[in-house]
């Protein structure tokens, strides 16, 4: 079975960190990324330039990107403006988020949800004007789907029902998001399971962080329920500005060690990756990246999916590149 592993590093973790890495830094880790096997990549966000400076250079970034032979260039847009500058950018997917929650909603992207759910239906007819072969892929990831910092408890009725009229608009797939660490892994068996049944193959990609330690456990429980896309930054970078407290997205290097240990193909290759991140930790230095994979490399007898066994250590970051795990307790 092969699992898409899609690399949101670039988007969600450099958008939520205060240092602004350099274009030509993004293009190399970019690069780096793909070259470890990642096929798909968001590599940045369509948002105002006052709101997000450290995403101000996408245009260039997305067009960076399209160099890199089959990579699936992704980006996140918020709403109609930006999703119009992805398109002339030539990106292959667009994500808009789409929050469940009420109160998130006005915060994060300031529409009620029923307006962020008619914005997606304009995306959606935009993309449906453009000749065919130029029309981008539009993925909901509908976010506070397990929970909300602002406003608590979201329905699940609620979260099946904005997936349902999502669908009615026109999005091409429907995913889950958990940017704040609320989900758990009966919870999103039972969510992706409920949304699986009601869209098929629309049902689209799980977004996990790890905020309260449960992320590769609701991967597990994702996956039970037939989910076959997972969003995962390296080095676990990325948070929410909205959600205090709120950490890192799902570490790509422990999500890619744990699929092939269950025999589950990525096409991902962890020396690779290990590489990527020396290109990020040298490029932000001093900046907190996470992952237990690369602190101790893989196992004795560790054994690739699809391509069979890797040495001892396989996947372990250089030694003297900058890591930040001891810290993180001290952090918390
Ligand atoms: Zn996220």
């Amino acid at each position: 079975m092969r699992i898409l592993v899609s690399e949101v590093g670039p988007r969600d973790g450099l958008q939520s960190i205060r240092e602004t890495m350099a274009t030509d830094a993004k293009g190399r880790w970019i690069r780096a990324l793909a070259d470890a096997g990642l096929r798909e990549i968001e590599v940045g966000s369509f948002v105002h330039p006052r709101l997000l400076p450290q995403m101000a250079d996408a245009e260039q970034v997305v067009r960076d990107a399209l160099t890199i032979p089959g990579l699936s260039v992704a980006a996140l847009a918020p709403n109609l403006k930006g999703a119009r500058r992805a398109i002339e950018a030539g990106t292959h997917k667009i994500t808009m988020p789409v929050s469940a929650s009420r109160l998130h909603s006005l915060a994060n992207i300031r529409m009620t949800c029923e307006q962020a759910i008619e914005e997606v239906g304009r995306v959606c007819a935009l993309r449906d004007g453009l000749p065919a072969g130029q029309r981008p892929e539009i993925e909901v990831g509908i976010s506070t789907a397990f929970g909300c910092t602002i406003q608590g408890e979201v329905a699940e009725d609620w979260v099946i029902e904005m997936a349902e009229r999502l669908a009615r608009a026109g999005a091409d797939s429907i995913g889950l998001s958990d940017g704040v660490g609320y989900a758990n892994p009966a919870q999103v068996k039972r969510m992706f399971t409920r949304l699986r049944s009601l869209l098929g193959d629309r049902a689209g990609a799980a977004h996990f962080h790890n905020t309260r330690g449960q992320g590769l456990a609701n991967v597990v429980a994702a996956l039970e329920a037939g989910v076959t896309t997972f969003d995962a930054s390296q080095g676990g970078i990325g948070g929410c500005p909205y959600s205090p407290g709120a950490t890192g997205n799902i570490v790509t290097e422990d999500l890619v060690w744990m699929l092939e240990a269950m025999g589950l193909d990525t096409g991902v290759d962890l020396n690779g990756l290990a590489e990527a991140r020396r290109v990020l930790t040298e490029s932000l230095p001093g900046e907190m990246v996470y992952g237990y994979l690369p602190e101790v490399g893989v196992e004795k007898g560790f054994r690739y999916a699809a391509r069979g066994t890797a040495p001892e250590g396989t996947g372990k970051a250089r030694p003297g590149a900058p890591s930040c795990q001891p810290a993180r307790e001290a952090a918390e």
